[in-house]
């Protein structure tokens, strides 16, 4: 008989928390997670998959404007916000019960309250029940982060994007990552006139140079308006409800709504840290050791809240290694080289590795290939867009460092290549490989 209520509590039933507890619980621990809001995360209920069916929803615009070049006749489009947002809404309720199902199948018991961590191997739910555990697992997330300036209560962020009661007409979007980047190609695409307004000079700060010129003129082509360095002055509503958002040392915009996102900040108020000496960080986040442990032995931290690579994939990666760890007897760490990204923007980014920027600066000896291309789908829809491909490699061995591509479909594409760049392989060996014609993957096997 264990001396605690369960083997692991988990905080969370995010993309980290749901991993490490049904793993921890197939190695034969009695596992327990709390969850306040909905089971699946950030991700699942008001990140990647519902922004993924958005741009979905959103590309169709284009692709009905090109359907045309292809002989399609089609009168009398019409678009309802309301239609999409609701069916979008209505997966991220399926999605919330098969993350239910699967925890009950793997006879993980959810508790849907916040807990308060007490002591290193005790909570306290809101109800006011305390449980005790051998181990307690952090994976609360991060949630989006809003710079204080007069009239920043009237600015929205990603979370409320998704319940919009109507499409805005006009829209400003504050930052130039990722979300910013993503929610202008929705946005414009369903119709809304976007205003991105950055802090800094460039979009996509960390991404290769050329790929981010290259989003940012297509952007421009597409009729996203950017302003940089300038910075938030103060918003105020007016009695219609609209917004007039003063910029320093530019005019004053008047929009319908203003939507932050401007980063994201590791979600660790009120969990109690303070019980069990674990201080954060200058950014607020929980610092882990390689094995995910915080400062205290019997609680272990992953995903978002720890802000080593905001990303689910990797938050997964986190709990699956924290659960071979500590209940598999297999202690795992995991492997922060080479993980592919994407940028949901339209045309997409995709990503691997070093941007040239680096790959000069930590190898000096580099050779730069690249691949600027129309699609054929666009040559035939008359559409200007061009995509481009971009490989560097460590010379004289031409094994490569990164590999970079802006273009339709690049994360589908990026993946596979992902492959081979995480395995260390050469230019040569993709020379080798025969193109397979006609697509644009082709152009991975061609660059010069
Ligand atoms: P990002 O870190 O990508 O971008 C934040 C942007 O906000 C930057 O342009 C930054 O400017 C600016 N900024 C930061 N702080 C301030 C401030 N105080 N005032 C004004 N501007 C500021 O964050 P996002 O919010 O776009 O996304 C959060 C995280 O979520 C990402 O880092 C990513 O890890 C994850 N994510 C991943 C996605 C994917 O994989 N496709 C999709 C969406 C999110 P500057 O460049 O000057 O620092």
């Amino acid at each position: 008989m264990s001396d605690y209520d369960y083997d692991l509590f988990v905080i969370g039933a995010g993309s980290g928390g749901v991993r490490a507890s049904r793993i921890a619980s197939s190695y034969g621990a009695k596992v327990a997670v709390a969850e306040e809001y909905r089971v699946g995360g950030t991700c699942v209920i008001r990140g990647c998959v519902p922004k993924k069916l958005l741009v979905f929803g959103s590309h169709f615009a284009e692709d009905l404007e090109d359907a045309q070049n292809y002989g399609w006749e089609i009168e009398g489009t019409k678009f309802s916000w309301q239609v999409l947002r609701d069916r979008v809404l209505g997966d991220v309720d399926r999605l919330n019960a098969a993350y239910k199902s699967t925890l009950n199948n793997h006879n993980v018991t959810i508790i849907e309250e916040r807990a308060t961590i007490i002591a290193p191997h005790r909570v306290k739910l809101a109800s006011g029940q305390e449980i005790s555990a051998k181990y307690i697992l952090i994976a609360v997330g991060a949630r989006p982060y809003v710079p204080e300036f007069p009239g920043s209560e009237h600015c929205l962020t990603s979370n409320e994007m998704f319940h919009l009661e109507e499409l805005p007409r006009r829209a400003v979007i504050a930052g130039g990552g990722y979300i910013a980047n993503e929610f202008a190609g929705i946005l414009n695409g369903l119709g809304t006139r976007v205003t991105v307004v950055n802090r800094g000079d460039t979009i996509l700060r960390g991404y290769d140079e050329s790929l981010r010129d290259r989003l940012l003129q297509i952007s421009m082509t597409k009729g996203i308006e950017f302003k940089f360095k300038a910075p938030f002055e103060k918003i105020e509503k007016r009695e219609d409800g609209t917004l007039d958002v003063f910029l320093k040392g530019q005019d004053p915009i008047n929009t319908d709504i203003v939507m932050m996102a401007t980063g994201r900040v590791p979600n660790v108020e009120g969990l109690g840290l303070e019980h069990v000496g674990i201080t954060t960080d200058d950014q607020g986040a929980i610092p882990v050791d390689e094995y995910s442990k915080t400062a205290c032995d019997s609680i272990y931290a992953v995903g978002d809240v720890t802000n080593r690579v905001q990303l689910t994939p990797v938050a997964i990666r986190e709990g699956q290694a924290f659960a071979d760890t500590v209940f598999g007897g297999t202690p795992k760490t995991v492997d922060y080289n080479c993980i592919p990204t994407a940028v949901f923007s339209q045309p997409p980014i995709a990503s691997v590795g070093l941007t040239e920027g680096e790959a000069r600066n930590r190898y000096g000896n580099i050779r730069v290939y690249s691949a600027d291309f129309r699609p054929m789908r666009n040559v035939f829809a008359h559409r200007a867009e061009r995509g481009l491909y971009k490989m560097i490699t460590e010379e004289p061995s031409g094994k490569i460092l990164g590999l970079h591509m802006i273009g339709p479909d690049s994360p589908e594409i990026l993946q596979a290549a992902a492959i081979a760049v995480k395995a260390g392989l050469t230019k040569q060996a993709f020379d080798d490989t025969v193109a397979l014609h006609p697509s644009m993957a082709e152009e991975l096997v061609l660059m010069k």
